[in-house]
């Protein structure tokens, strides 16, 4: 394909929220947009998944730490994460528990891969994260859920319009850039756990809800502490534009993504095909590049020993 090409392609299907953005406005003025994704060459094969469950909370029982290891590295994966729930309060003692069991079963199968310990903690509130400040010190990295709104205990708006759900969730997103240790924002802005509640055509409309100002500036401050989002090739490729123009933003603001299946078995692991395409043809379809995503947790490596 032609530079000039693709570039008209990726304007054309542009729209939205970006087209507020300041950034924007002026890098198309400049004729600097897209440059990153006009010099760097497409995404040749998946690397990373910071995003999945052991049978310990939640998965399988065929997910165990071992046999995640060794399938993930036979779908030539650089870099892995075990992101083990934790939902409440409560269940910190016990969270602690199930992270010393991963890590110590990480820790004697050899790979060349980076495997991380980690966990998916749920934000209750805008100002309430149910890992805690401490835990994370326990860990190599946290991805945080801020749209885990099907859990009771979990804040919802009073309200339950698209309006009231798309600022719920800024906020809630906001919060999150506030704790300074969160890695990643799992399945963010597709509030897919409410499908039941509310119904697919309503949680579309919540992602053309959001604020566009609110929500770049949510993308900046989340870039300013290395904060990314998630990107799981089955969840995108159900609003496959508006996740283009998310990342096409976010590449504006230096904000980062991650990709994660969210694999609960063994068999979810390697992101599957999807009907008809690969998630590796989802992830160019939204015009992701290797450059796009995060490598290194904000601890940084060595992790595991
Ligand atoms: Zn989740
Ligand atoms: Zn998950």
């Amino acid at each position: 394909m032609q530079p000039e090409e693709h570039l008209s392609r990726e304007l054309y299907t542009r729209r939205g929220f970006v087209g507020l953005s300041t950034a924007f406005v002026v890098a198309i003025a400049t004729g600097n947009v897209y440059a990153s994704a006009l010099t760097s060459s497409e995404m040749q094969s998946i690397k990373q998944d910071w995003h999945m469950h052991t049978y310990r909370a939640g998965g399988r029982p065929d997910a165990m730490v071992a046999d995640m290891i060794r399938t993930n590295e036979k779908y030539g994966l650089e870099l892995m994460g075990i992101s083990e729930h934790i939902d409440r309060l409560d269940q910190r003692e016990d969270f602690i528990k199930k992270v010393k069991a991963n890590r110590s079963e990480a820790s004697v199968v050899p790979t060349k891969m980076k495997v991380m310990i980690g966990t998916e903690s749920s934000m209750i509130n805008p100002n309430l994260c149910a890992v805690g400040d401490e835990i994370p010190n326990l860990l190599d990295y946290v991805l945080v859920s801020c749209n885990h709104y099907h859990l009771k205990h979990v804040e919802n708006p009073n309200s339950k319009t698209p309006q009231a759900y798309a600022d719920h969730y800024l906020e809630m997103l906001m919060g999150a850039t506030e704790l300074g240790y969160v890695d990643t924002i799992g399945h963010p802005f597709l509030h897919s756990k409410l499908k039941g509640k509310l119904g697919q055509e309503k949680l579309i409309k919540i992602l053309k809800t959001y604020n566009e100002e609110r929500l770049v500036s949510v993308l900046k401050k989340s870039a300013e502490v290395n904060m990314a989002y998630e990107i799981n090739p089955r969840h995108a490729d159900q609003a496959l534009e508006w996740f283009r123009d998310l990342v096409q933003e976010a590449r504006l603001h230096g904000t980062k993504f991650t990709l994660g299946t969210d694999a609960h078995a063994i068999s979810s692991l390697g992101y599957p095909d999807q009907p008809g395409r690969t998630c590796l043809d989802i992830l160019n379809d939204l015009t992701l590049t290797d450059q796009d995503l995060k490598w290194k947790p904000i601890k940084g490596f060595p992790l595991v020993d």
